[in-house]
């Protein structure tokens, strides 16, 4: 078993755990025409980049159907565990699902409060698995941290969940392919406030045209449909941490789109 498929297989296997599932039952190897063991990568999708590969398309109201009643965090954790499953099967994309390592979901709490929304994994989080693990999550880290919450503490994840080939920007039809499982993420958790960072998250949430720096220091709401009833989270943009990297001195603005979201959470801020 080569590396890429050793990860994609810890990977789902991880997620039916989490999903509650403890025991898998033994296949038959499988008998080319030849009678020999079958041993192609069935993991890797064989089609050329840009054709539609659909074996595992999500309808539409997916992120109605996977969000079943989560009264308590164990039952958005099993919601999450679902969805992420969804995501890790997915080839939708053909391109990003042939280049990525492996898919990026989320991380944190499945009851947060708040759940920050970036844009996509760039080459460390391909690498771990894990959202906003590189330069641009240890300033999220320390964005986190000054806003006196721990990085536990909030759900952290992207519009999309496979990297884009060097880092570009997401295709709209990447987003179109991604907004079943982000939906689905926030219809899971039902968070009261989501802080988009950087145009592309506050874009594919709010499904506007606007820039970032018109889209920042104002509340909106984003109206999260759940079987047992609507809920409707406070939405705040902020700069993404990639930018603030290249451009410091905008974390002035940053800090104070913090602090409108530490006063709303009712977190003291000077
Ligand atoms: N940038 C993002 O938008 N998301 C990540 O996970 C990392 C960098």
């Amino acid at each position: 078993m080569n590396g890429r498929m050793a990860r994609a297989v810890r990977q789902r296997l991880e997620s039916l755990a989490a999903a509650g599932v403890t025991s898998l039952p033994w296949a038959e190897p499988r008998q080319d025409s030849q009678g020999e063991p079958a041993t192609r990568d069935e993991g890797i999708p064989a089609q050329p980049a840009g054709q539609a590969s659909r074996p595992n398309d999500l309808p539409a109201d997916l992120a109605a159907r996977e969000s079943v009643p989560a009264a308590d965090a164990a039952g958005r954790g099993r919601s999450l565990a679902l969805l992420k499953q969804r995501v890790i099967d997915c080839t939708r994309c053909t391109e990003l699902a042939a280049q990525r390592t492996q898919t990026v979901f989320g991380s944190g709490p499945a009851d947060a409060r708040l759940c920050f929304f970036g844009e996509a994994p760039g080459a460390d989080e391909d690498a771990s698995g894990e959202p906003f693990v590189g330069r641009a999550g240890q300033l999220l880290t320390k964005i986190i941290e000054a806003c006196q919450l721990r990085r536990e503490d909030v759900y952290i994840m992207n519009v999309l969940k496979c990297r884009p080939p060097g880092n570009r920007q997401p295709l709209p039809d990447e987003v179109a392919n991604c907004r079943p499982f982000f939906e689905g993420q926030f219809g899971a958790i039902a968070p009261e406030f989501i802080c988009c960072l950087g145009t592309t998250a506050a874009r594919a949430l709010l499904q506007t045209g606007e820039p970032i720096g018109k889209l920042r220091r104002r509340w909106f709401d984003h109206v999260i449909r759940r079987p047992e009833g609507d809920v409707t989270a406070r939405v705040l943009c902020t700069y993404h941490p990639s930018y603030l990297l290249r451009n410091p001195a905008a974390k002035r603005d940053v800090w104070e789109d913090m602090k409108m979201l530490m006063r709303a959470m009712g977190i003291p801020a000077d």
